[in-house]
């Protein structure tokens, strides 16, 4: 039996979400566009899907646009904000250090376009602090994007304040809220957002679908152009069958959010509990500010990789940071935001759970990181460095 603890990767389709797409590969099979009644009928599922959606997050129908993920939402939202800014001569955008690679390397983007991009530190414990955005903020911001809940060490963004902050400078401010959707409560008008990035396949639904709110005001820009669909914001005939199945799976998402957090949030400190007792590790970011689901550790003397390599064997699946990183040689920017060396962060695992992961299950991967890491230190030069006395350890 595998046990699948990569949920921030990737999850599990829910069976609601599944039912729910059945009928729109097969029956109704309409475009939304077209006048007819074939196309009428995926039209009124269209719009019930936008409005179901727009309830989930306290948001306007109106102010939901479809996407192909959160990817392309994270690109539109702040591409659309440099765009406005521009035309106001405002050019500087403030963000943090360790946000996903969508938001990261749009910025970068925009950066050789000329804007003045300020990446906030986060600290040691994974969490920006809203004063650190208050004071960052200059007459030329056009946007401040920080998001929700942090793909690889799970940390919690306070932004509601952040966002209360924006909206009284007159910022618009852009959360990528796709590891917290489903997950955590999200409400566009108390938590003061005026864009915020879902994607399904984070909360169980299909891949290839998300969600871009852009708040009642705030234009957007179109990335792809061609056809009127999502009110002339988003090109293109709308993904029905994942457009259904993310609908129903984030509306089981929200209804259960308080049991989903309950359940881990025990399983999480099971095994953040296990996982300390290993010699030298050490907890990445916030011990209690962090998802229900997320555990992140480096264990000094290793490699990532082989660890990871090691759990497949043992049939854990597992990741040493965000999938992006996963295959690259350099250690997670992440993790080097909030202050770990480059051959500590090089030591990482990240165990992501699930609403099925089960007592049994985190036991398990107790047993098995345990031993892969104490045998993987056993081959280690490094390790015997350590141990010997020639170098020094950096997790005590
Ligand atoms: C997965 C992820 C994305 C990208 O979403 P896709 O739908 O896979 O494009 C963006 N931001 C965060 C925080 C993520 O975890």
């Amino acid at each position: 039996m595998k046990i699948y603890a990569d949920n921030a990767a990737t999850t599990k389709m829910c069976p609601a979400a599944i039912e729910a797409m059945l009928p729109f590969l097969d029956r109704i099979y309409g475009n939304p566009s077209s006048l007819h009644s074939v196309g009428q009928e995926a039209a009124e599922a269209l719009a019930d899907a936008r409005q179901r959606i727009a309830a989930c997050i306290g948001a306007d129908p109106g102010e939901i646009v479809f996407t192909s993920g959160g990817s392309e939402a994270d690109n539109q939202a702040i591409l659309s904000a440099a765009r406005l800014g521009q035309q106001q001569g405002r050019q500087h955008i403030i963000s943090t250090a360790f946000e996903h690679h969508a938001v990261l390397h749009t910025l970068e983007k925009l950066k050789r376009e000329g804007f003045e991009v300020t990446l906030l530190d986060v600290h040691e414990n994974g969490i920006v602090l809203p004063h650190q955005v208050e004071e960052a903020i200059r007459e030329n911001t056009c946007l401040v994007t920080v998001m929700y809940a942090n793909n690889e060490i799970g940390t919690i963004q306070p932004i509601r304040e952040i966002g209360a902050i924006c909206r009284a400078k007159g910022v618009p401010f852009h959360t990528d809220a796709v590891q917290a959707a489903g997950h955590l409560p999200i409400h566009v008008g108390e938590q003061n957002l005026d864009l915020l990035s879902l994607s399904a396949h984070k909360f169980h639904g299909p891949k290839g679908v998300g969600v871009l709110y852009a708040r009642k005001g705030i234009p957007l820009f179109p990335l792809i152009e061609g056809g009127a669909q999502e009110r002339g914001r988003r090109a293109g005939t709308e993904n029905l069958p994942a457009i259904m199945g993310m609908t129903a799976a984030l509306e089981l998402a929200c209804s259960q959010i308080d049991e989903n957090a309950r359940h881990l949030t025990a399983l999480r400190d099971q095994l953040i509990q296990g996982l300390a007792k290993i010699p030298h590790s050490v907890l990445n970011g916030d011990p209690v500010q962090r998802l229900p689901s997320n555990v992140n550790f480096c264990f000094e003397g290793i490699e990532g990789e082989s660890l990871l390599l090691l759990l497949d064997d043992k049939g854990i699946c597992a990741s040493s940071g965000s999938a992006c990183t996963s295959g690259s040689l350099d250690p997670s920017h992440v993790l080097l935001a909030i202050g770990r060396v480059h051959d500590i962060a090089h030591g990482s695992l990240r165990l992501s759970l699930s609403e099925e992961t089960t007592e049994q299950e985190v036991e398990e991967i107790i047993r098995a990181v345990s031993e892969a890491v104490a045998y993987l230190r056993e081959m280690s030069p490094i390790w015997r460095d350590l141990t010997s006395g020639k170098k020094h350890f950096i997790i005590q």
